[in-house]
């Protein structure tokens, strides 16, 4: 059977301050944000009824519209409690919820300062983000890079972004891989197309520094729970050349959580101990009611 389309379900979607039923949840073609890509969106996680870090992501939706000269039009408070209510009127438990901003239908063209801005949340009940997530996964290189920081807003989390991830992730599932990894302009390893990327070698996590990609709020999780537990955990430039001396390799992301890779181009990583540890204790910390 088909899977149920997202704009056909039962249940309501949060939008510029209402509960509104799902199937309403409507923009009009001529919406600069279809257009332009002039919108920013989060990511996140519910564990038994509570979003995990749904603070942090409310506040980084309203960073991402800043750097798009734009303002969401709700308090992070707001969007905190809009989050929390929604998930009590669907029934969810555990599920993945969606935030977004975007500019309207006021004004058509690349200039867009007249246009109202809009906010909107939806949610639903979402399994792992990789189906074959507990066996690890096998990525490509990805056919695009990440663009210098100069030639995207790279640290907001802006739809427009998400263009070369959605190509490489086509690629790679093409050529028969679950994903890929992105270089950075420079040639760097820098992350997968909707995660962040760790390696293990010798008890040591290394992980890309963000300079040219989003910072995940998983990968600040993931790092502090390593340094609490006594893990050195060196954010540094990473080239590919290294990938072969790597034991371990996951990712992180508030949909992927922590997923063992299993190979990168061709190259074979054991899921071992270090990402058993980590995948243990984020699972224990987004259980926790007040994991916040
Ligand atoms: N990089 C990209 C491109 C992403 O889409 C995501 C998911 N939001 C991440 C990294 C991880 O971010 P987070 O842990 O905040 O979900």
């Amino acid at each position: 059977m088909a899977a149920q389309p997202f704009d056909d379900r039962d249940g309501w979607v949060w939008l510029d301050g209402e509960f509104i039923p799902h199937r309403n949840a409507k923009v009009h073609v001529l919406t600069h944000a279809l257009h332009y890509a002039s919108a920013v969106f989060e990511g996140e996680r519910a564990y038994g009824g509570v979003v995990f870090k749904g603070h942090e992501h409310s506040l980084r939706l309203q960073k991402s519209a800043k750097i798009l000269g734009f303002q969401v039009p709700a308090s992070a408070e707001d969007i905190d409690a809009a989050k929390s209510e929604l998930i009590k009127k669907q029934g969810f438990e555990n599920c993945y919820l969606r935030a977004i901003a975007w500019r309207g239908s006021e004004q058509m063209g690349v200039a867009a300062k007249r246009d109202d801005v809009h906010v909107a949340i939806s949610a639903w009940e979402w399994g792992d983000y990789f189906a074959d997530k507990m066996k690890g996964v096998r990525l490509m290189i990805a056919p695009w890079r990440r663009p210098a920081p100069d030639t995207s807003p790279w640290n907001s989390k802006a739809a427009g972004l998400y263009m070369i991830c959605t190509l490489s992730r086509h690629a790679a599932n093409d050529a028969g891989f679950d994903d890929a990894i992105m270089m950075d302009w420079r040639g760097q390893i820098a992350e997968g197309t909707g995660a962040n990327i760790f390696f293990v070698r010798d008890g040591v996590l290394h992980t890309p520094f963000p300079d040219c990609f989003l910072n995940g709020i998983t990968r600040q999780t993931v790092i502090a729970l390593a340094k609490a537990r006594g893990i050195e955990v060196q954010e540094r430039a990473i080239w590919p050349s290294e990938l072969a001396t790597f034991e371990e390799a996951f990712l992180t992301g508030s949909a992927a959580e922590i997923t063992p890779i299993r190979e990168i181009a061709g190259l074979a990583f054991k899921p071992g101990k270090m990402t058993e540890q980590l995948m243990t204790e984020f699972s224990a910390l987004t259980r926790r009611k007040n994991a916040v």
